[in-house]
Order: C-alpha cells, then structure tokens, then sequence
C-alpha cells in the first residue's frame, strides 16, 4: 500500500520526559514551515519522566529554581511561574527556601514542564501540531523516505525525523543476580513507587548505595509510614554530600585555553582548592566552573585521559556534582541522629531469600577480613543508572535498534554513539541524517548528560538544527497493510 505523505515535516520524538518534551518546547517554537510533532511516550503526562513523576512531596529538585529555568535567556522564568502556580493552589513557597534559594519539589517541575508544552502548543497551531502519542515505541523499519515507528500496541507512526529520548535504564547490581524477578523485599528499580508500599511495616531495611537515590528511597520510604531502621552501604560509606551555595568563584578556566591534558587539568583544580581553604573558601564553588567547560574538556581529551579520569576521578566528580537538596539532606541528619539511620563502607556479596519472608545478605565490611550476614526486611537497589545499552535487557525498543544495527554502543559503553551535533552513529560509524539522541544516552559523547542545564543546552542546539532542516519529501512511504497509522 502506498501512503502518500502531506507535505508538513513529521519529527517523532521517543520519550516524553524533560528532554523529550523540552525539545518540542523549543523546536516548535523555531519551526519555519510546517511541522507535525508527535512524542511517544507511555505516560499520561508529558514533561515528567522518571525524575519528576514521583509523587512524594518531599523529594526536591537539587539545583536552585533560578538554575533549573527552561528559558536560557531568562534564569528567573520557573521562579515566577512557580510563585504564581503556589498562590493558585495555596502552598507556600517559604516552605521550599533555604538561605534564600527555592528548592522546587519535583512533582512540580514536572507540572512546569508540562504547563509551557501546553501553552507553547497552543500558540504554535495550527502550523505547529505537537500531540503525545501514548504508546511505547517497539521497534522502527527504515524506508527510503521515511522511517516507520512500530508501537507497542500494534500502531505505527511515519517519521522524516526520529530522535531518541528515552532516558536512563535502572543498574541491575550483580549481589541480586541469585534473586528470583519479582523477589518480595528486593526493589531492584528504586523509581517505581508502588513497590515501598511492601516494606512499609517492617524494621530494617538495607539501601545498596549512599547517594541521591538512596535519600530518595528513605523519603518515598517515610511517605508511606515506614518506621524502623536504615542501613545504607557503598564501597567508601561516604553520604551524598549537602548542596550549599557559595559565592561564585570567577571562572580559572579559559574556554579559549583549556588544559589540554587531566593531568595539567588536575592541577589547576587542586591548586585553587588549596586556595580556597586557606582562605575559608567552599570547595563546591569550583563544581559549577568545572561543570560549565566539561563537555569540552571531555570531547577534547584523549581516549588514555578519558579512562583515567573514569578509573580515578570519576567517583569524586559525581559526588561533587551530585548534591543532595538542602531538604533531603536535613532528613538524613534527623534520622541518623534519632538513630534510624547507619551508613557503612564495605560490599554486598549475595543475597538470597529467605524461609521466613525476609533477604539474607552477604556484607563484607571494607577493610574486613569477615563477611557479615544481615537478615532484613527489604533491600532497595541504589546503586544509579545502567549506562551500558548492552546490559539493558529490559529495554526491548533499545535491544531491537542495536540488532537492527541502527545505533551502536557509546564511547567507553557509555549509552550510544553520536555525532557532536547529536546524529546517531550506525554500526558502521555513519551519522544518520533522519537519527538524533538527546540525554542520557549520549552521555559517552558528552559525558554531562543528565541535569537539567545541560539538557536544555543540548536540546536547544538540536532544535535549531531541526527547525533549520526543510528536507520533506513528497514522495510515498511504503507500508505493509497491517499497519496502522497514527494520523
Ligand atoms: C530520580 C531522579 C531525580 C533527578 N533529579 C534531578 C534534579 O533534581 N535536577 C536535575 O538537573 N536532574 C535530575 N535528574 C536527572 C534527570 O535525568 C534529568 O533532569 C531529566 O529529567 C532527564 O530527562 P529525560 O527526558 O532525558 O529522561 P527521562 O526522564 O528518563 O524520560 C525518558 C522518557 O522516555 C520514556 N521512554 C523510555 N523508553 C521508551 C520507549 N521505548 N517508547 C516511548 N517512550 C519511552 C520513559 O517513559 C520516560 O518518560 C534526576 C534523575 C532521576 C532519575
């Protein structure tokens, strides 16, 4: 059957959540001709995504409002919106500020998002149609004019553009590998909320892992009324450090002369560190400065500087740039001074289930000889993202991209390959032109990939360079007849 295409350029974008929905934002609102965007994504909402579809009230965003802003012109753009959305609704601002910077709950930046998609999608018809497709892209088939999207639910979707947004996978740590799927006690996706409702009565429950997916665990824990102990363990037992705010330091960093190697980099940083505590300055006022050069540094670096950096900097890069809310960072101090909460340094081995309902957990606590067998109530997996597509098993439209040879793992296993300018790399190395990613799977490419200021750089750019293109065919696409098109 030939389906003949309407001259209105289609761009599907895969994935719904902040990137996804930010790059419709953005991308509409550039378009010079006529544009038809669909996003596919399961969720009701668009804009949420995993971060921000929580519904715990005290689960915050880790940056300041004015840092987290989908305006880049206008840092104060969330900060207003946010005051008018509370004075609609009765919540109190005052109540997400410390020392003067507002912490925005983050079901609420989910609603932010949502509202200017609304709003923007709204004063771009009709010339720009931006609908959510509520479906789970399953597999595509690339045709010589055009790419068919297949869903989950049997439907399809013709695109000229596809760009992947489809986030980051949860880790499956090797000590739960001898659990049977769906083992009571164990909640190996610690994003998926229903599942702490199971734990609530119990009295000890054990998080593998120490940082900001473990403080998010203990707050959903909390909402639903759990009240007994937490044992929290990483490898060096060290808490996710508390967000301050600093004075800002002027930039050391010259983007017109970057150090040209980590060791020369090293330096520099160490230096000004030295500086800074000689002269009660705050080391987290070197984060932003860092982080605002770090995707040119890492596009820069060479493939022996890279593997350095992951082998030996890389944990305190993310410790460093990874800071708990002010918030969440409280409600960990509450607790372990009420003595509910005990962080400890070592390994988990195994685990396995046991006769009266709760896990056996092997621990070998760091620098001991002896391994530790705990019995707990529940264990919740921490331990952050799966960055290698390979070992996301779990992800079949990802699975099926790879065997169709249409992406290829990232740099260093790190999510998947792409141009500088976002194209996706086939198995062969070639930028496909119709191919974009944005988020966490370019993460080996662009190294930051994940907050929210550099995503909306990222989109940014990728809206440009779509609103530029005007490369619609009128030609016909070819589909077999079984297939059903989403209009
Ligand atoms: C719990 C958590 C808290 C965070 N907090 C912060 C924060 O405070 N500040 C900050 O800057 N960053 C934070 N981040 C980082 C966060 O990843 C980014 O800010 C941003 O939300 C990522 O958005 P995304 O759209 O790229 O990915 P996601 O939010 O993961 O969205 C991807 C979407 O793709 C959809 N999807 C996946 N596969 C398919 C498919 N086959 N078909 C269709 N749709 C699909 C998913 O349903 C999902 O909605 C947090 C991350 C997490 C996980």
């Amino acid at each position: 059957m030939q389906q003949q295409l309407r001259r209105r350029r289609r761009i599907v974008i895969v994935g719904g959540g902040f990137s996804g929905a930010v790059l419709a934002i953005h991308l509409a609102r550039r378009a010079k001709e006529s544009l038809d965007i669909k996003i596919v994504e399961p969720r009701a909402r668009l804009g949420s995504g995993l971060a921000y579809s929580t519904t715990v009230p005290d689960h915050f965003m880790n940056a300041p409002s004015t840092l987290s802003s989908i305006e880049p012109e206008d840092p104060h753009h969330l900060s207003r919106w946010l005051e008018a959305y509370a004075s609609e609704r009765g919540l109190d601002v005052d109540a997400w500020r410390h020392e003067g910077q507002v912490f925005t709950p983050r079901w609420i930046f989910g609603r932010y998002i949502e509202a200017q998609l609304n709003v923007v999608a709204e004063q771009c018809a009709p010339a720009v149609l931006v609908r959510h497709v509520r479906a789970a892209a399953a597999h595509i088939t690339r045709r010589a004019n055009g790419t068919i999207v297949h869903l989950s639910d049997g439907r399809a979707i013709v695109a000229d553009q596809l760009v992947l947004a489809f986030g980051a996978t949860p880790g499956r740590p090797d000590f739960a590998k001898d659990l049977p799927h769906g083992q009571p006690g164990y909640l190996g996706d610690p994003w998926r909320e229903d599942d702490y409702s199971t734990l609530a009565g119990g009295s000890l429950v054990l998080l593998a892992g120490t940082g900001l997916t473990m403080a998010d665990a203990i707050a959903t824990l909390e909402a639903k009324g759990y009240r007994g102990r937490y044992l929290a363990i990483s490898r060096r037992g060290i808490r996710a450090f508390e967000r301050r705010s600093p004075a800002v330091l002027p930039s050391f960093l010259d983007p017109a002369d970057l150090p040209t190697s980590l060791t020369k980099l090293w330096r520099q940083v160490r230096a000004v560190l030295r500086d800074l505590k000689c002269n009660g300055g705050d080391w987290q006022s070197v984060v932003p400065v860092i982080r605002a050069q770090l995707p040119d540094l890492w596009r820069s670096a060479t493939a022996k500087d890279k593997q350095q950096f992951l082998r030996h900097l890389r944990r305190i890069w993310e410790m460093s740039q990874h800071r708990l809310p002010p918030p969440a960072s409280r409600l960990l101090d509450a607790l372990a001074a009420q003595g509910r909460l005990e962080i400890k340094a070592g390994r988990i081995q195994r685990t396995a289930a046991r006769k009266d309902g709760r896990l056996g957990v092997a621990f070998k606590p760091r620098g001991g000889d002896h391994v530790q067998i705990l019995t707990v109530d529940g264990l919740i997996n921490c331990t952050g993202a799966q960055h290698d597509l390979l070992r996301a098993t779990n992800r079949p439209f990802v699975q099926n991209l790879l065997a169709s040879g249409h992406i290829r793992p990232g740099p260093f296993s790190f999510g998947l390959d792409v141009h500088p300018d976002l194209r996706v790399l086939d198995a062969k190395a070639r930028p496909q032109s119709w191919l974009f990613a944005v988020g966490a799977p370019v993460r080996g490419v662009h190294w930051e990939s994940n907050g929210v200021s550099e995503l909306l750089s990222q989109v940014v750019g990728l809206a440009d360079r779509l609103a530029a293109r005007a490369d619609t065919k009128e030609d016909g696409v070819e589909l077999a007849d079984n297939v059903i098109v989403v209009a």
